[in-house]
């Protein structure tokens, strides 16, 4: 298979595009997507000071390569979790890829606040990481005067969100869904700018570049059905992910939620929260070690 652009031999052929690349012309062809979506949806400001948070997986550092080729003014965090041998990988993969992007990283280390993933002993632990995840990002970013908090939130991701919430029964988490919030409330705006890019896509992005990535899979990461049966309805509809996303994002704007949460401070950390103790601070309290 020969790319379409260059004939060059192809390393992949995709589908929802019917378009073929090489290892030299995939990279612009992800970025001109990339920067599209950004535009499109008002997702990045150049004047802004993003924070761009490095999981050290694929996603997050696809996210944070194509922002920093694309001009955006980007800083790393990375939150050291306490997993093992998986977050020593991930911190060295975080502090590899902003050495070579030439950025400043900040490293948050949840082992600070008394207890890690690894001691949190429930059986949806990564209901506990998400938390603990969210409240230090926005906590790093608005005690350090970032606008806007950056994610590798891919397309699956969003459909992932939906398809599971849409079975509670509730609408309140539809707006959630936008690619990019504004700050309100000592909360941080929120982008995603990858939103529309399939993992497929990311991932050709960081093997075409030799991008520094983690390849190991949390240990805690659960097996997720409803991730097999979105690359199952991909391969029977190419396109599905992109089109259904797209939708969701006419959906997410549409809905009008009436019943807002009440925010509050919370009594011991003084973040934003919807009780009168936010739930980051319950976690300390319920597996920290002092
Ligand atoms: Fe956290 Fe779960 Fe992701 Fe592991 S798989 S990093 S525990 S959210
Ligand atoms: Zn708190």
């Amino acid at each position: 298979m020969k790319c379409s652009k260059c004939k060059e031999k192809a390393i992949a052929y995709l589908k929802p595009y019917r378009i073929a690349l090489c290892k030299n012309c995939y990279p612009n062809f992800y970025l001109n997507l990339v920067s599209r979506s950004i535009k499109k949806y008002g997702i990045l400001r150049k004047v802004e000071r993003i924070l761009a948070c490095v999981s050290g997986g694929k996603d997050s550092s696809a996210m944070a390569f194509a922002l920093k080729k694309l001009g955006y003014n980007i800083e790393i965090l990375h939150i050291d979790l306490g997993i093992k041998e998986y977050s020593v990988k991930s911190k060295k993969v975080a502090e590899e890829l902003a050495e070579e992007l030439d950025v400043p990283i900040h490293v948050v280390e949840l082992s600070e606040y008394g207890f890690t993933i690894d001691d949190v002993d429930v059986k949806k632990v990564c209901s506990v990481c998400g938390t603990a995840k969210r409240y230090l990002m926005n906590r790093f970013a608005r005690l350090n005067g970032f606008d806007v908090i950056s994610t590798g939130h891919t397309a699956e991701d969003l459909i992932l969100f939906f398809f599971k919430n849409v079975l509670s029964g509730g609408i309140e988490w539809i707006p959630k869904l936008i690619p990019r919030s504004e700050s309100s409330d000592g909360l941080i705006a929120r982008a995603r700018p990858l939103f529309e890019r399939s993992e497929k896509e990311n991932m050709l992005f960081v093997l075409s570049l030799n991008v520094p990535f983690v390849t190991d899979e949390c240990p805690h990461a659960p097996r997720d059905v409803w991730k097999e049966i979105i690359y199952d309805i991909e391969i029977k509809k190419p396109g599905f992910k992109q089109n259904f996303v797209r939708g969701l994002i006419k959906l997410a704007k549409s809905v009008k939620v009436e019943k807002e949460w009440e925010l509050k401070k919370c009594r011991i950390c003084g973040e934003t929260s919807s009780s009168d103790i936010c739930a980051f601070c319950r976690y300390v309290e319920k597996f920290g070690r002092v």
